[in-house]
Parts: C-alpha cells; sequence; structure tokens
C-alpha cells in the first residue's frame, strides 16, 4: 500500500468489456490500476481514454504465463465469456480459466494480495434449481461444447477454494450472471449485442429456439458496484456470491423490447437452439443484499437504451 492509501489494484482482462468498467471505477475512486490483457476480445480502445493517467498502466499480457508485480488487489476478470468466443479455441479458454486461475493466486499468495475471480451462473449449468442460489451445485455436462468455459470455470472456483483453506488466502468468488452494457463487443454474438446491432441494422432478429428461455440481464454499472463492494467485505466472507439482476425476461420479450425501444423494421426469426442452451436462469441475490447491502438499480428499458445509444454511436 502507498503512503497516502491509494491501493495498487490488477484487473485481469481489464481491456474487455466488464474489465474497462472496473478500470473506470476504480481509477476515479483514486487507486492506481494495472491492466492486464491479451486483447483476445478485449481492446486498447475500450481503455484508451484512461491511457494519459499517470495511475492506470496497461501490459499486454496472457495469464496462462506467471506475472511477477506487486499489487494490493486481484481482480481476476480473463477470459472470453461469450459462447462464440470461448468455443473459438476451447482449449485456450479452459487453460485462461485453470493455468490463469492457478497464476493469479499464486500472484495472491506470494504478495498477500486480496483476489476476487470473476466467476459465472455457467457454474450452475442447465439449472433444476430455480431461481439459482448459491448452495445450488449445477446441472453440468462436461463434455459439451459449454463445458470448456463451464468446467474451467468451476475448477477454478475449486482452486480458489483449496487456496482459502490450504493457504487462507484472502478470496472473494463471485458469480456473475448475464450482464450488458456499451463496450461489449458488437461480434461476440451475446444475445443483447446481437439483438441491438441486428435492430439498428433493421437486420433479421435471430431468435435461437422458439425464445421461451430465459434470462437475467444486469445492467453493467449494478454489476461493477457489486463487484467493487465485494471486494470491500471482511476476510472471511469468500462467497461464493451471486450477482445479477433478478427480474427474468423470455429471450422472445427481450428482442420484442429491443425492437420497440430501436424503432426497428426488423422481423424475428428463429434459428436452432445451440446445445446445452441453459432453459432459465435467474439469481437468488438475497446473499448479496444481506451482506453487501447491494441491489441492482438499472431496469431493463434504461440500460437498454443506454446500450443502444452506445452501438448508435459506434457502429
Ligand atoms: P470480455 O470477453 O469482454 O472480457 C474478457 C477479457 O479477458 C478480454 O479483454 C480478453 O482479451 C481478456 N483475456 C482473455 N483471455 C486472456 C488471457 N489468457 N490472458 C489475458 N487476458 C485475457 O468478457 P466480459 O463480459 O468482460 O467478462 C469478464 C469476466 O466476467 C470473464 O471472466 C467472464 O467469464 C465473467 N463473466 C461475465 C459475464 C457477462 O455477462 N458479461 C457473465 C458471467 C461471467
Ligand atoms: N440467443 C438468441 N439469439 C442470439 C444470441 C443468443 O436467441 O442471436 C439466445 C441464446 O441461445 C441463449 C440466450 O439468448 O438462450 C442468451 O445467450 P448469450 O449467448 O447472450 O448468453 P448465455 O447463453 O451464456 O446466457
Amino acid at each position: 500500500m502507498v503512503a497516502n492509501n491509494r491501493k495498487r489494484v490488477l484487473i485481469t482482462g481489464g481491456a474487455g468489456f466488464l474489465g474497462s468498467h472496473l478500470c473506470d471505477k476504480l481509477v476515479k475512486g483514486g487507486n492506481e490500476v494495472l491492466c492486464v490483457d491479451n486483447y483476445f476480445t478485449g481492446t486498447k480502445q475500450n481503455v484508451s481514454h484512461l491511457l494519459g493517467n499517470p495511475f492506470f498502466e496497461i501490459l499486454r499480457h496472457d495469464i496462462t504465463f506467471p506475472l511477477y508485480v506487486e499489487v494490493d488487489e486481484i481482480y481476476n476478470l480473463a477470459c472470453p465469456a461469450s459462447p462464440i468466443h470461448y468455443q473459438h479455441d476451447p482449449v485456450q479458454t479452459t487453460k485462461t480459466s485453470v493455468h490463469g486461475a492457478i497464476n493469479m493466486l499464486g500472484l495472491s499468495k506470494r504478495i498477500k494480495a486480496r483476489i476476487l475471480q470473476a466467476s459465472t451462473s455457467e457454474v450452475y449449468g442447465d439449472p433444476s434449481v430455480h431461481p439459482q442460489t448459491e448452495s445450488y451445485w449445477g446441472n453440468v455436462n462436461p463434455v459439451g461444447i459449454r463445458a470448456c468455459y463451464d468446467e474451467g470455470k468451476r475448477c477454478a472456483e475449486t482452486l480458489f477454494f483449496d487456496y482459502y483453506r490450504q493457504h487462507r488466502l484472502p478470496i472473494k468468488v463471485l458469480r456473475i450472471f448475464n450482464t450488458y452494457g456499451p463496450r461489449m463487443h458488437p461480434n461476440d454474438g451475446r444475445v443483447v449485442s446481437n439483438f441491438i446491432v441486428q435492430a439498428l441494422r433493421n437486420d433479421a432478429i435471430t431468435i435461437f429456439g422458439d425464445g421461451s428461455q430465459t434470462r437475467s440481464f444486469c445492467y453493467v454499472s449494478d454489476l461493477i458496484d457489486a463487484m467493487t463492494g465485494f471486494m470491500e467485505t471482511p476476510l472471511e466472507f469468500t462467497g461464493p456470491l451471486n450477482a445479477g439482476n433478478p427480474v427474468e425476461f423470455t429471450i422472445l420479450e427481450l428482442a420484442e423490447t429491443i425492437i420497440t425501444l430501436t424503432g426497428s423494421r426488423s422481423r424475428i426469426t428463429n434459428k436452432p437452439l445451440p446445445h446445452d442452451d441453459p432453459k432459465q436462469r435467474c439469481p437468488n441475490i438475497s446473499l448479496a443484499e444481506r451482506e453487501l447491502g447491494w441491489k441492482p438499480k438499472v431496469g431493463l428499458e434504461e440500460g437498454l437504451k443506454k446500450t443502444i445509444d452506445y452501438f448508435d454511436k459506434n457502429l
């Protein structure tokens, strides 16, 4: 820690969608941020507005290789998050999740830094418990096309808790549910960005399956508040902790809302449902409400309007 309580914070995956918003918040809060990224899905443009700031530094690095730096806190976000991207090179996805976690936990152990893992609702797989509570162990196909990500993230959680039990590391495991907002990659295939881009171009809106599957969509600023709030909690509170918006929508409802908000002439078209696509997903966030005093503030329409505005200016 430096003299004036300015924390030195490492953010892996800091040039990605969530990471760049986290960089913004922590720099603005008076911290010194080291953003580490291999630019697999993130871009320098996401953080270009921070580059002249003396308290912001960026390093091209792949976390599957060891990293030697000195910081007070680590947020481990590096990992492609969209199915198209994480299935593009599934072996690398598992390596990033598992070797990356080992490297970052090793770093945390050496320098005694708090470490937060960006885990995911995908650890619940296609859930048979609804809404999902942290005590549910999940229903994941270990050999399917989503397994590189789901099982990679599950193994990372195992590593975090083993380092906690074995070495008393100060860990925080956050299970993030579908989050959206400005700086999502326009071609990453995630549903919110896909539908907005299609609607703005008046292209067909591609619903996979019949659109009855559900998701709960959290606006990025809410999610980042949960992440930083969790990092500040007492050491013994490790999680796993759900963070997401508990209001559930079908994918068809999402498509219709985006068509209305954009005033688009797009029509809906149905495409085959990908393998192992979860039928429903919705977080139970009572634990975050109780331990962090946190709940999402931004409703779907408000968040979609901000996201549409971003894509409108940046496509
Ligand atoms: P993203 O793809 O925009 O960001 C991931 C970042 O990690 C990118 O900048 C990418 O270049 C970088 N990266 C990937 N592999 C790397 C490696 N080996 N070394 C260094 N950098 C690497 O995705 P996001 O939505 O910002 O997700 C961030 C994290 O949050 C991920 O770990 C993801 O699993 C988790 N998460 C996100 C969501 C969501 O809805 N956005 C939901 C659940 C979990
Ligand atoms: N989806 C869709 N059309 C698209 C992209 C996604 O209908 O163009 C569906 C997808 O099948 C899934 C849901 O939207 O049921 C959310 O997909 P996303 O890839 O955003 O996230 P995840 O499946 O990981 O929750």
